[in-house]
């Protein structure tokens, strides 16, 4: 890509109120791990990928299904079979080929975390098993790397940037919550826009730790649902019953 190709190609970013090459030049040296690329991860690298984040580490054990289709837009039918990472790179580098797509056809595990997450500079949890979410945020406490994690099913999902800093609540305070209870897209189904309403709002709050644009509201559990257009937001603090961090 020319200079002058490169000033075109992200001029839109470059005409808003606080965004500037700088900026830019971040989002380029960024290396960011996704775990999961069903409905979540696969939005989320889209719009990464597009934005010219330059690394995106890509963890999935899957192979596409026709029934991602309706909502994993990034894959095709000519790819149903083909493992996700793989029929993914494949899409993103024909969006943006400055993209370095490294993909990782792996369940991620506390035993292989290190090796997906240990260059990133932050995590996307695009998982769909609480066992695997909790397993990444002792792994981010452990490391303090940031963690923006997504869920979504049925009509609702929620967002929350879980800080780097030692002191501050992890998921395991969010699911040690007697109310909490996470639902699962096999058991409520899930309809298409809520879900990757959600991803792009982890891409927003990773954005904005990677470029400090705007501020972002750590800790915060973010709320929606799609069927009043409603956004509640609940403050978490550090929960003396998590088994992750206390
Ligand atoms: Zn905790």
């Amino acid at each position: 890509m020319t200079d002058q190709q490169w000033y075109s190609r992200y001029s839109r970013h470059f005409l808003l109120n606080n965004f500037d090459e700088t900026h830019q030049h971040k989002l380029a040296s960024a290396s960011i791990t996704i775990v999961g690329m069903g409905g979540l991860g696969s939005m989320a690298a889209q719009q990464l990928a597009a934005m010219g984040v330059g690394t995106l580490n890509l963890v999935d054990h899957d192979t596409v299904s026709l029934s991602n289709l309706p909502r994993q837009f990034i894959y095709t039918q000519r790819q149903i079979g083909q493992p996700k990472v793989y029929a993914a790179q494949q899409q993103l580098a024909q969006n943006n080929s400055a993209c370095t797509i490294n993909p990782f056809e792996q369940r991620a595990v506390p035993d292989n975390l290190a090796e997906v997450c240990d260059t990133a500079d932050a995590l996307l949890d695009c998982t769909d098993t609480v066992t695997t979410r909790l397993q990444l945020s002792a792994y981010a406490r452990q490391v303090n790397k940031a963690l923006f994690s997504g869920s979504a099913a049925g009509f609702s999902g929620q967002v929350i940037a879980i800080s780097p800093h030692p002191e501050a609540p992890c998921y395991g305070c969010l699911s040690a919550l007697n109310a909490y209870e996470p639902q699962t897209c096999l058991a409520n189904g899930i309809f298409g826009p809520v879900v990757s309403t959600i991803a792009l709002y982890q891409v927003m709050l990773l954005v904005y730790f990677i470029t400090g644009i705007a501020p972002v509201p750590w800790s915060t559990l973010h709320c929606f649902d799609a069927t009043k257009f409603n956004w509640r937001a609940f403050t978490l603090t550090p929960n003396p019953q998590c088994r992750l961090c206390q």
